[in-house]
């Protein structure tokens, strides 16, 4: 039995012959790694949220891109130190998720990629990474990028799907649109009625699966064009 398209974009999905065969094959060009987080989406979406949304987000441009693309283990504890008043949330201190994150960064390196895209669904992971990235383009001397999902939907693009206009958000309009067109199981109509914050109540499935259609088709160009080469982030000179 060979391997559907939904296994074939999952790195975990993979016998280590079936990796081990199409890497040597050279068909793998690319890999991204999505990172997110577990905690509080107010009190109507579930906490799977940003890894949730983050894993479709990368598998539909793997998806895209086939059989060029592979999707790494979701990391889906994030930086959520502001959420932790709400319980459930968990977190990992700066240094802890970067470290794992350079660890996935230098696994997926070790397994020959040099094109690799980290794709963020949480905020609270931005700066941290921001301020790691040249030191971490100094160690690996790839095309090594990080960016939000959200980066590749412009306030123009979006504006004709939000009502509230605000973007990304947390667990306002835009997320709970994303979940709606996803996982519509995960969002609670009756506490999103009840809680203060009336904005989720803007949402709509239609308008967040036409939202995902636009990010998932800039991705998978943006991706496209690092593998093509003409998209390469500059190395910075180890003195500036
Ligand atoms: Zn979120």
């Amino acid at each position: 039995m060979g391997m559907t398209l939904d296994q074939r974009v999952q790195i975990p999905k993979h016998t280590r012959r079936e990796f081990r065969e199409r890497m040597q094959s050279g068909e793998l060009k690319a890999c991204i790694i999505p990172v997110a987080a577990t905690e509080q989406h107010l009190e109507h979406l579930a906490m799977e949220h940003d890894w949730a949304s983050c894993m479709h987000v990368s598998c539909e441009v793997a998806k895209r891109l086939d059989p060029h693309v592979v999707v790494a283990p979701v990391m889906s504890i994030g930086i959520s130190e502001h959420h932790m008043r709400h319980i459930g949330t968990i977190t990992a201190m700066p240094g802890s998720f970067l470290s794992m994150l350079h660890d996935g960064i230098r696994s997926m390196n070790h397994a020959g990629f040099d094109t690799i895209l980290v794709l963020n669904g949480h905020g609270g992971n931005m700066a941290p990474a921001d301020g790691i990235w040249g030191q971490f383009l100094q160690r690996f001397e790839i095309n090594l990028q990080f960016k939000s999902y959200w980066e590749f939907l412009s306030a123009d693009e979006a504006a004709p799907y939000l009502t509230t206009g605000r973007f990304p958000g947390h667990a306002q309009e835009f997320e709970t649109a994303t979940a709606l067109a996803l996982f519509p199981e995960n969002v609670r109509q009756d506490a999103m009625e009840d809680q203060d914050d009336k904005e989720p109540l803007a949402a709509t499935a239609e308008n967040g699966q036409a939202m995902l259609d636009i990010i998932i088709e800039n991705t998978a160009s943006h991706l496209k064009a690092m593998i093509d080469g003409d998209d390469v982030i500059r190395i910075p000179d180890f003195h500036e």
